[in-house]
């Protein structure tokens, strides 16, 4: 047949592969072709393996969605199944929204990264309920679960935003499954080279994909895991498809990019961190330093059993308060100021005035973020640029 010139501008050729890429290629394609409609019911009824729209999936996405749950099932001994997101927030809420199916009790630390606490607010509407108890406790999770015998999700993040609190996962798995509960955890601090949630008992592992996995500060994405299928097939699958939560093959190729540095990123990220917290430690005009890599702090223990190192994020707080922290923070130099985490370079934040700015200064206390606690998101640079850096910071802001 004939083609008009109009014709032969409009239609896609096919491109057909001699041999394959040598990195994954970016399918930007919302749907995909099918050979007759005798291939397209089996694709759909999932007798052939295909690709039908993408946001079911796409190669890109898919292989950045397997790339993680591989990295988090890694040593497990079975399949674990992954999807990857439009953002870490699509991720939390799909993961929730899946496992209540309905309303349903939320048991979670009070202090969670900011979104997931405003995201289980919004969701009262739809009858789940947020009952707050600490995480790092363990006898308060079985008040807790005493007094809620009908919560159906344990919800932690380890180590904890801003305060590097830890919770023991194997323990926390053993109280959720006793009551018929799911373990979901948000393991974007760690990533699944420090500490993997599914092999200590955890149901259902999200992250952030923004922050270390990407690595890069480049995109915006979220990831799910979990080696329960039945869960996967039939709650959340179907939730990420109807929801639209679906990441983008762009930001899936950053991520797949990103993800293959990251078991270096996060062994010298973690090294300069554990220097850095030393460093801060030992300093004259320094009141507190959180990081579970310290054998002196609280979640060193556990840190130890959980995870391969105290990670790349630490907090601190400098002698003098609030006024202290602002001219240190404005004074520093090659450390950028910026609300994100997990990137390349080292980046400050102050958790008083940006992440937890919604919440009352006695909760923020409360919760063990004073006005004056600044978080370091530790980098690649060489350790001794960013203790210049923080040294002379101090030193100018006339603690
Ligand atoms: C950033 C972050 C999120 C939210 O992820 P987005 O990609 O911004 O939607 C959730 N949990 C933690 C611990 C985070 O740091």
């Amino acid at each position: 047949m004939k083609f008009s010139q109009t014709s032969i501008a409009v239609r896609n050729p096919t491109v057909k592969q001699q041999n394959d890429p040598h990195q994954v290629p970016i399918i930007a394609a919302s749907s995909f072709r099918f050979r007759s409609i005798q291939h397209g019911m089996a694709v759909f009824d999932g007798e052939e393996a295909g690709h039908i729209y993408s946001r079911f999936g796409n190669p890109t996405i898919d292989a950045a969605a397997q790339k993680i749950a591989d990295l988090e099932g890694y040593d497990l001994g079975k399949p674990v199944f992954g999807l990857f997101f439009s953002s870490g927030m699509s991720a939390i809420a799909t993961a929730i929204t899946s496992v209540l199916a309905g309303p349903g009790k939320v048991l979670a630390a009070p202090d969670l990264y900011g979104g997931t606490v405003n995201l289980l607010q919004e969701m009262s509407n739809q009858g789940v309920a947020y009952i707050p108890a600490d995480t790092r406790d363990l006898e308060a999770v079985d008040r807790a679960l005493a007094h809620h015998p009908d919560i159906r999700i344990v919800y932690v993040e380890t180590p904890s935003n801003p305060t590097l609190r830890m919770a023991d996962l194997a323990a926390l798995a053993e109280r959720a499954h006793a009551v018929g509960a799911k373990l979901i955890v948000d393991n974007t601090f760690a990533t699944p080279v420090l500490q993997q949630p599914l092999l200590m008992g955890a149901d259902v592992v999200i992250h952030s994909t923004t922050k270390f996995i990407n690595g890069h500060g480049s995109g915006m994405g979220g990831a799910l895991a979990t080696a329960d299928e039945a869960l996967f097939r039939d709650r959340i699958t179907p939730v990420y498809r109807l929801y639209g939560g679906n990441g983008n093959a762009f930001d899936a190729w950053l991520v797949l990019n990103g993800v293959r540095t990251l078991p270096i990123r996060m062994e010298k990220q973690s090294q300069n961190a554990k220097a850095v917290a030393s460093w801060l430690k030992d300093h004259s005009k320094v009141n507190l330093v959180n990081y579970p890599g310290l054998p002196d702090s609280p979640g060193y223990a556990i840190s130890q059993r959980q995870m391969k190192s105290g990670g790349a994020i630490l907090s601190f707080e400098l002698k003098g308060g609030t006024e202290v922290a602002y001219r240190f923070m404005n004074k520093l130099n090659m450390i950028t100021l910026a609300p994100t985490l997990g990137d390349l370079d080292t980046i400050a934040l102050h958790p008083a005035t940006q992440s937890h700015r919604g919440l009352d200064p006695e909760v923020r206390l409360a919760q063990g973020i004073p006005d004056g606690l600044v978080r370091l998101s530790i980098g690649l640079e060489s350790v001794e640029d960013i203790l210049q850096d923080l040294d002379r910071a101090i030193e100018l802001s006339g603690v």
